[in-house]
């Protein structure tokens, strides 16, 4: 088993307590913009360190080094690059107890959750590993008499990446792992609550080998964001995060002529079908809205019962609550950890009073958890039954361990409640009849669909991403789709002809 260790180097080297660094040209480089923002442990609520926020020039100093590396990295054989990655990915996994500590200590989640993170993070590593086969084009012989006709994919340029604070680890890891194996250079901008696994894994990469300058991280806010998104030398930027950040990212980036992937919030519908399985729908339905305290965005945070299953499954959830084991995510036996900071748990516990002020049912109330009172900022778990398109709390994203039930007649009801809804990142159906899954799967509006699986979140050789408002952009994140983001297509016409037959030709091309 993975042991989980203390997080010994926050920061990428800074002891505990020591302010959280940039990393450019591959080294630590300490802040100079007097700002910086306050990382907490949510275990406890105590300010465990700062970190840097980089102003304008120094996030052009990341650039700048990632510039200089880019012709040297996109020079570098496929053959050297897949080395490294490999080594990336070894010295990943043998660093996922120190990791894990670390997401621990600043996120919360706990540590199951945050080995499982780390884990589904090295997916993309070992799928970036097969970068020469990704990266092979296609080769047309003599499309006419002694021409050829091939395509390749090159690298964009500098890259950057900004992300949200519930994966610090794994969302880096989707992004920057095709990245930098398509032979970009990358500027990543983490969350500021979360940003110490950046900078670990900006460690490791030097580790294995990856040439200074490759890989930057820089710590801030909205103005490291928005130099970011107005600089002329990042061609593309990949970000995942809440919606209306997301639509901001998309049109500001787009506008200034970058590539732009931008992966938003989620309201993933669970339905429920009279004929599925009530204890199994229920386990599920725990597990997929309580786990790391709802925040990820693949959470399911509204079950849709139809017809008569409402009751039982209400009971079935009901029962289960008091046995999920709230507390500090380093502690054995504990399932479900703080959330981030004070502020946002405050506003998810917020929805209950609006759900009970307009008419909603509230089964179970998370403030009675006796943590609840305590320094940390902990939640305890919350399910609120009939609610209605209508409600604030179903109207928003909640982002936290608050389940809702709607009621509805029909299965056509739920297709529609679930397509009517602004997002579609993911939805699951569960039922025993295969002839309404597959229909599901065929008109449900979401990017994700789950059949008998609450978290359809893909593996790394599909790609993920929503529909409608839980994407800005044309291309999914990681996978094929991420190599396509990260490349740009050159197709090639080709003759060696003999001289002797050269002429002037003023007529359109022909193939024939
Ligand atoms: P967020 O949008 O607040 O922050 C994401 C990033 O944007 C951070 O790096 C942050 O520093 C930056 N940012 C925040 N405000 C900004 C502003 N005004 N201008 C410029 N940059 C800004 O999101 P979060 O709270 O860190 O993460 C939770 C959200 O992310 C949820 O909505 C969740 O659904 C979403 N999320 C989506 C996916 C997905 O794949 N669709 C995955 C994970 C999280």
């Amino acid at each position: 088993m993975t042991q989980v260790a203390e997080p010994r180097s926050a920061g990428g080297g800074a002891q505990l307590g020591e302010p959280v660094n940039h990393w450019i040209g591959g080294r630590r480089v300490a802040g100079t913009s007097s700002r910086r923002g306050p990382v907490y442990n949510p275990a406890t609520g105590r300010l465990a360190r700062e970190v840097d926020f980089a102003s304008a020039e120094e996030v052009d100093a990341a650039v700048r080094a990632a510039k200089d590396a880019f012709p040297g990295w996109r020079s570098t054989s496929l053959s050297r690059r897949t080395e490294i990655l490999f080594r990336i990915r070894n010295l990943v996994d043998q660093h996922r107890g120190d990791l894990a500590g670390l997401l621990t200590a600043e996120h919360g989640k706990v540590t199951s959750d945050a080995l499982g993170e780390v884990a589904r993070g090295i997916e993309n590593l070992e799928f970036a590993c097969g970068i020469p086969n990704l990266l092979k084009g296609g080769f047309s012989e003599q499309v006419s008499t002694g021409v050829d006709v091939y395509q390749i994919r090159q690298p964009l340029g500098v890259a950057a990446g900004i992300t949200p604070f519930n994966f610090p680890a794994m969302v880096p890891m989707w992004m920057f792992a095709n990245a930098i194996a398509c032979g970009n250079t990358f500027v990543l901008k983490p969350s500021e609550k979360d940003p110490s696994a950046s900078v670990f894994m900006a460690g490791l990469l030097k580790e294995a080998g990856l040439p200074d300058g490759v890989f930057n991280v820089v710590h801030g806010d909205k103005v490291a964001v928005d130099r970011i998104l107005e600089h002329p030398d990042i061609r593309a930027v990949s970000f995942v995060g809440s919606t209306p950040i997301a639509r901001y990212i998309y049109e500001t980036g787009t506008r200034n002529g970058k590539r732009v992937q931008a992966l938003g919030g989620a309201k993933n519908h669970m339905v429920v079908l009279p004929d599925a399985d009530i204890d199994m729908a229920a386990d599920a339905a725990v597990s997929a809205a309580y786990g790391s305290a709802g925040e990820r965005c693949m959470a399911i945070s509204v079950v849709v019962a139809v017809g008569n299953v409402a009751d039982p499954l209400v009971a079935a959830i009901k029962q289960r609550l008091p046995k999920i084991q709230v507390g500090p995510g380093s502690e054995a036996g504990v399932e479900m950890g703080p959330l981030v900071t004070r502020e946002h748990r405050d506003k998810v516990a917020s929805y209950l009073d609006k759900g009970r002020e307009q008419g909603a049912s509230i089964v179970a109330d998370g403030r009675d958890h006796p943590l609840f009172k305590g320094d940390g900022f902990f939640l305890g778990v919350s399910l609120i039954d009939n609610v209605t398109p209508q409600m604030d709390s179903y109207r928003n994203e909640i982002f936290g361990p608050v389940l809702e039930v709607i009621r509805v007649p029909t299965y056509t009801d739920a297709v529609n409640l679930v397509n009517d809804n602004p997002y579609g990142n993911g939805t699951a159906i569960f039922t025993r009849d295969g002839g309404a899954a597959r229909q599901f799967q065929f008109e449900a509006e979401a990017g994700m669909v789950g059949i008998n699986v609450p978290i359809p979140v893909p593996v790394a050789y599909y790609s993920f991403g929503g529909w409608k408002s839980s994407l800005f952009g044309d291309l999914h994140m990681y996978g094929p789709e991420g190599i396509q983001f990260y490349t740009r297509g050159k197709v090639v016409t080709s003759r060696w002809p003999d001289p002797g037959s050269s002429k002037v030709d003023l007529g359109f091309p022909r193939t024939r």
